[in-house]
């Protein structure tokens, strides 16, 4: 069968991929992107763009907006003098509207790789050798498709459990937001960030949901930051079952989902759900295209790709986003699986590749925002990585409760938002973390990282003004340490 040759040939348009193939492009080169969406188990499929556009980032923050808004009309709006009947949310007008943006983005994906001249396949990528992979596309028709170089970013889908009835009765991140009818009691089983984001908007536009953890909630993020989420999740009439996992689930003859669970102590209990949503993490999927023909070792456990400089063990092979091992990387990161992350690697890559570039990405540093009921932003390291990291005695914590000033009108409860600064004494207080817990939490940590980034110490913080009245100005005035043990309760302005 006949062959196109190209320059650089990505496989897979999602965060990564896109940015690797239009920047490889816009040096002049003969680019190409393979990207195809297998249908999950529940049947849900969608367009160009991965997991950030379809399933990810932009439909949950839109959710997470609906819920956020109702919190507005029902808990606040009312005190500010607002005189409404109680709201009522409808789940198919947001999951109509937050579709019809999705469908905008992916045609403008589209778009933007046809004017920067990156020829698109929608079609599946299987390596048969080092430099030929076969794209086959929803009719079965082949493509061989050569090339001197290429990028894997072909990203993760969503794990199920081994148990029976998972993969026939529940589903994952990947169909909850394109469900056209609304999902009425649910289960959401995991507790790191999918599946707490999940619960809380699905609480929020007013269905009852109860979220089954096995252990801890946000593994690898700050635990005091974490428990602060769960309690705030709690209050607010989220159901945690704790140290459990379901062993069965079954579809009732009235169409529920009968959940069997058992605890860490070997109990068992059931109950009855409209939906089951598993957010037990994801898995990446190389091993599913030929990797191994082309020599890319993987590492065995997980699955991912280990890199240096974004190269795999095959000269002209590289890997970008979630498909890489952040445990391989050094130091290790945890924090490989975001989109911002695979977007500046395939940028980075590009540049190096074919503009001369010698900027190597830094994945250290990297901000995150959980946007769970009371979102969660942070940046640097956790403060049971910066004891491990300094030692208990050279870390310095500086920290404060909070309550917005917007939240004081409607009553919504005092000090429920929570700030802190952690410091490396040894090195003039150099901050190493910083965390929050409140409204706008992406928004507050963004300009931080910067600013750690730069190297800021406490006394730059302190030396910055505050803007008043926001919620961010509490890093301007933190003056209470841990080890003091104070009170961290603010009162007044
Ligand atoms: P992806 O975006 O997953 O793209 C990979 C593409 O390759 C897919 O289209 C896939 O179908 C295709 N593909 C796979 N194999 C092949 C093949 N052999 N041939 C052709 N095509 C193939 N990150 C954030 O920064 N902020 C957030 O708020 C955030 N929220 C999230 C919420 C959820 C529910 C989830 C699941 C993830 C979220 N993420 C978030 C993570 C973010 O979406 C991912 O880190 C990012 O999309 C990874 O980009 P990628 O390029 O590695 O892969
Ligand atoms: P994670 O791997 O981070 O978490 C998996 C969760 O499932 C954990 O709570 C884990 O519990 C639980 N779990 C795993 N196996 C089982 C099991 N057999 N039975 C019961 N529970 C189980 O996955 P996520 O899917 O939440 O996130 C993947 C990545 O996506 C994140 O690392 C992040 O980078 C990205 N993302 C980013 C977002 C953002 O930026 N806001 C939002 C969502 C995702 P345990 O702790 O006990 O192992």
């Amino acid at each position: 069968m006949a062959s196109v040759h190209y320059d650089l040939l990505v496989i897979g348009g999602g965060s990564g991929g896109l940015a690797a193939s239009k920047a490889a492009a816009k040096y002049g080169k003969k680019v190409a992107v393979c990207d195809f969406v297998k249908p999950s188990e529940a049947g849900t499929t969608w367009g160009l763009g991965g997991t950030c556009v379809n399933v990810g980032c932009i439909p949950k923050k839109l959710m997470h907006q609906a819920a956020q808004i109702g919190e507005i009309m029902k808990t606040d709006a009312a005190s500010y003098g607002w005189e409404a009947d109680a709201p009522k949310h409808n789940w198919e007008t947001m999951v109509n509207n937050v579709q019809l943006h999705i469908k905008s983005l992916n045609f403008g994906y589209r778009s933007e790789l046809m004017s920067n001249n990156v020829k698109y396949y929608n079609a599946y990528a299987t390596f048969t050798d080092p430099k030929t992979v076969v794209a086959v596309d929803k009719k079965g028709k082949e493509t061989v498709l050569t090339a001197d170089a290429f990028v894997i970013a072909c990203g993760g889908r969503p794990k199920y459990l081994d148990i029976p009835g998972c993969k026939e009765h529940c589903i994952t991140s990947d169909d909850v937001f394109a469900m056209p009818t609304a999902p009425g009691k649910t289960l959401v089983v995991g507790a790191s960030y999918v599946a707490l984001e999940c619960a809380g908007f699905i609480h929020g536009v007013g269905f009852e949901t109860h979220v089954m953890m096995r252990s801890i909630p946000l593994r690898g993020f700050d635990q005091q930051m974490a428990m602060h989420i769960k309690t705030y999740m709690q209050e607010h009439g989220i159901n945690f079952i704790e140290g459990a996992v379901p062993t069965k689930v079954e579809l009732t003859p009235s169409g529920k989902k009968l959940v069997t669970w058992a605890h860490n102590d070997g109990t068992t209990a059931s109950a009855e759900y409209d939906t089951v949503l598993m957010a037990v993490g994801r898995d990446v999927t190389p091993g599913q295209m030929g990797v191994d023909k082309a020599g890319v070792a993987v590492n065995p456990k997980s699955g991912k790709i280990p890199t240096v400089a974004e190269r795999t063990n095959v000269e002209h092979i590289y890997a970008i986003g979630d498909v890489i091992d952040g445990e391989a990387l050094s130091p290790p990161s945890q924090l490989t699986e975001l989109t911002p992350v695979a977007i500046q690697a395939g940028k980075l890559l590009a540049a190096r590749l074919y503009g001369g570039g010698t900027e190597q990405m830094d994945y250290h540093g990297v901000p995150t925002t959980v946007y769970t009921p009371i979102e969660y932003g942070c940046v640097g390291l956790s403060e049971e990585a910066a004891e491990a990291a300094l030692g208990k005695e050279n870390l310095e914590v500086y920290h404060t409760y909070f309550t917005p000033l917007e939240w004081t009108v409607p009553h919504r409860g005092e000090n429920k938002c929570y700030a802190k600064l952690l410091c490396d004494k040894t090195k003039g207080e150099l901050v190493v973390g910083l965390h929050i817990c409140g409204p706008n939490a992406g928004e507050m940590t963004q300009g931080f990282a910067v600013a750690l980034k730069c190297g800021a110490t406490k006394a730059h913080f302190d030396s910055t003004v505050g803007i008043h009245p926001t919620n961010v100005e509490q890093f301007t005035t933190l003056s209470i340490t841990k080890a003091s043990g104070t009170s961290a309760e603010s009162t007044g302005c």
